[in-house]
């Protein structure tokens, strides 16, 4: 008697290893179709980006390869899940779907959706946890109530038990008898054509598993003994890169949680305190996912009501020559334009440029939010807009509304030969340490050695930074006034 095949649903698990529906999938001794739907209608406003459609482009041909390895077809459909799943169910046969649970507010709903779709066909869906340490709803405080502040949040990670140790990816995957037809992954023009603005991209990462495992392990051995350190310096290779790998499920945190770990306790002390950091980071991405589930408006509204009230300014010519590089601050501009050509930015260079938008220009942190999203190969619902609201004030747990980063003295503390910005500012790269990060103070024969000329070759600053840092905090005054007359 033939089986039933069941098809493998695929979402942001784009990996063999660690893969906890997949492995279930196998474990039946049924064949396995597995199917990755392009459902754009689903995301919404929240469909990926440009920068995270070349990544998914180059993820599903990494996938496709892995997946003819163990002998299986990956199949491609564009649409709507719930329908797609439900007519590839009728020509399989399959009487069962498997997939990895999602956790954007649309992905929850589209579940639903597709749950609600197959149970009428008589087809049965089974969803497994795999894309973060914890599911959200486990990790609680003593009154029951999801954490708002991440030190307890972490502390409560930890004493919850350790992460589910990785799996191994499956030896052979039984493949169904007959062909089933899939899209042709070229023709969902995922990647730029004119211009072909990808050429930092393909130089900077190798998506898909492989890659991902070569990242961690690079990070493991080189990096993470000083991780504590140098995670905050833009100019070294002292963070893991792993972000882009993580969103898209090619590599599980728990899959790092462990490479770390075990690094660590190889080393005999000596990547202690970088272990523990990086644990730390990748608790702050499970905190970002907790505080999307518990509050799904994160992306679009403060988290802090009164923080509705601030006076944002409308200034499209400031927002451009953010998006740019072109604010005369060459240490957000440095950040802008790695972004531009790589599709990341350092993390310390993030709080920066995000905290120079906000502070400096008045623009809504959600402007910030919308440029992250599709410039960034890690663009990621839960830690982008959990970040940018952490930078705004109006967050959980946010820094301060009155931290108004510097963007002269970070420049200088954490690049502080120069080396980051002179890489990716490099028509000021001839001045001076001393006038790097505020080529405005320099004195003019300093500028015409360096070959320097403001307003033509290096813009003048947009604002200057005291003037800015008043009035940002007049903002807040009136935040401050909106939340006592809401009292
Ligand atoms: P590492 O330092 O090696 O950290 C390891 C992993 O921990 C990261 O890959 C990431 O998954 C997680 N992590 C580290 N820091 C954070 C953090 N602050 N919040 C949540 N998770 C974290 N991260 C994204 O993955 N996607 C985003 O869209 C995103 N948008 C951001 C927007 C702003 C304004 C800011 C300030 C930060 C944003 N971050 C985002 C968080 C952070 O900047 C990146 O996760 C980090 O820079 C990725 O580099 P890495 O992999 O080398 O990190």
């Amino acid at each position: 008697m033939s089986q039933k095949p069941i098809l493998l649903w695929l979402r942001q698990d784009l990996r063999l290893t660690d893969h906890r529906a997949l492995t279930a999938a196998v474990e039946t001794g049924k064949p396995v179709l597995p199917v990755y739907i392009l459902d754009d209608h689903a995301a919404g406003s929240w469909k990926p980006g440009a920068a995270s459609r070349w990544w998914l482009h180059m993820s599903l041909t990494s996938l496709k390869k892995d997946l003819a390895e163990l002998g299986s077809p990956l199949v491609l459909r564009q649409g709507r899940s719930a329908q797609e799943l439900c007519k590839l169910a009728l020509d399989t046969g399959a009487d069962a779907v498997y997939f990895t649970r999602a956790y954007e507010p649309w992905a929850s709903a589209l579940e639903t959706e597709v749950k609600d779709a197959l149970a009428k066909t008589g087809v049965a869906v089974k969803r497994y946890s795999g894309s973060l340490l914890k599911e959200p709803e486990a990790i609680r405080t003593q009154a029951g109530e999801p954490f708002k502040v991440y030190s307890p949040f972490w502390r409560a990670v930890v004493s919850s038990g350790p992460p589910s140790t990785p799996l191994m990816a499956p030896v052979a995957i039984k493949a169904l008898k007959s062909k089933i037809a899939s899209d042709k992954l070229s023709d969902w023009s995922l990647l730029p054509a004119k211009p072909d603005w990808a050429g930092g991209f393909r130089e900077a990462w190798e998506p898909g598993e492989t890659g991902a495992r070569r990242r961690l392990t690079s990070f493991v051995a080189d990096a993470m003994a000083n991780y504590t350190d140098d995670r905050n310096r833009p100019d070294l290779e002292g963070t893991s890169r792993l972000s882009p790998h993580l969103h898209f499920g090619e590599i599980s945190p728990n899959q790092c949680w462990y490479a770390a770990a075990d690094h660590a306790a190889a080393a005999k002390g000596k990547a202690d305190r970088g272990l523990e950091t990086f644990h730390k980071e990748l608790v702050w991405r499970e905190f970002a996912y907790t505080l999307l589930v518990h509050w799904p408006d994160l992306p679009d509204a403060p988290f802090r009501k009164e923080f509705a009230a601030y006076p944002w300014a409308r200034n499209t010519a400031h927002l451009k020559a953010w998006q740019k590089g072109q604010t005369g601050y060459p240490i957000v501009d440095a950040g802008m334009r790695e972004l531009w050509t790589t599709g990341w930015m350092h993390n310390r260079v993030r709080m920066i440029v995000a905290s120079f938008l906000i502070k400096h220009l008045l623009i809504k942190w959600q402007e910030g939010e919308a440029w992250f999203w599709d410039t960034l190969v890690d663009a990621d619902l839960a830690s982008n807009s959990a970040s940018w609201q952490w930078v705004a004030g109006s967050g959980a747990d946010a820094a301060p509304y009155f931290r108004i980063f510097n963007p002269i003295t970070q420049g200088a503390k954490f690049d502080p030969d120069g080396i980051y910005v002179r890489r990716w500012v490099p028509e000021i790269a001839k001045l001076p340490d001393v006038h790097l990060n505020s080529p405005w103070l320099a004195p003019d024969d300093v500028l015409r050695a360096a070959g320097v000329t403001l307003g033509k070759t290096y813009p003048k600053p947009l604002i200057a930074h005291d003037l800015a840092r008043k009035r940002a905090l007049e903002g807040y005054e009136q935040v401050k006034l909106a939340n006592t007359s809401a009292k």
